[in-house]
């Protein structure tokens, strides 16, 4: 009972958003709104668009589709693997496969930070390991979230990856 009443209050999320295949801006538009639609899931700010080149495991690539990347800020009663896994399914139906590591991708949709909260389970690490070195993620975060904050390292913009120069902001219709 207490744990049903604790989890009808909504907890903030921070989710990041990346496309590089297919119609980019597109697929990041419907992904916030079917984000807006999830039963127990409130977008309450998404921000600009942002693109960047291709990240692989050896290094940046030129020669691979470069990508468009928005956060947005929501507030959700569901579990972080609640959340997770609607989110999966939301990446699923927009033909998201899985083959090589940091592969080209029509959606990735990661949670960057939950309530607060450190979270180490098989599935799931919060806040994102690598939130913190991803202008991509850091920026347009910045963008709706100005004092913005990850647990254990403190302010986002004091952050070195948070640099606007390390983006290219790409002019778009507001996504909210
Ligand atoms: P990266 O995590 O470096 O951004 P990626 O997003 O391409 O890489 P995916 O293939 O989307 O990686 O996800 C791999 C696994 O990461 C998922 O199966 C999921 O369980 C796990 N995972 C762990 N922490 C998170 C998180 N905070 N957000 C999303 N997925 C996570
Ligand atoms: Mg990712
Ligand atoms: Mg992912």
């Amino acid at each position: 009972m207490v744990r049903e009443e604790r989890l009808r209050v909504q907890m903030p999320a921070v989710l990041s958003l990346g496309s590089n295949l297919g119609d980019r801006e597109r697929t990041i538009r419907e992904a916030v709104a079917e984000i807006g639609r999830l039963p127990g899931v409130t977008v309450v700010a998404a921000s600009g668009l942002v693109e960047t080149a291709a990240l692989k495991p050896h290094g940046v690539d030129t020669e691979a589709p470069a990508y468009l990347n928005a956060v947005v800020a929501a507030r959700t009663s569901l579990s972080p693997e609640q959340l997770l896994d609607a989110l999966g399914g939301i990446e699923s139906r927009h033909g998201r496969v899985r083959e090589e590591r940091w592969g080209d991708r029509t959606l990735d949709i990661d949670i960057v930070a939950f309530d607060g909260l450190r979270i180490d389970s098989e599935r799931l690490t919060v806040p994102h390991p690598r939130a913190a070195d991803r202008a991509f993620v850091l920026v347009p975060w910045l963008d709706i979230e100005p004092t913005a904050a990850l647990v254990g390292l403190g302010r986002v913009d004091r952050l070195p990856a948070a640099d606007p120069a390390r983006v290219r902001h790409y002019d778009a219709e507001p996504l909210l």
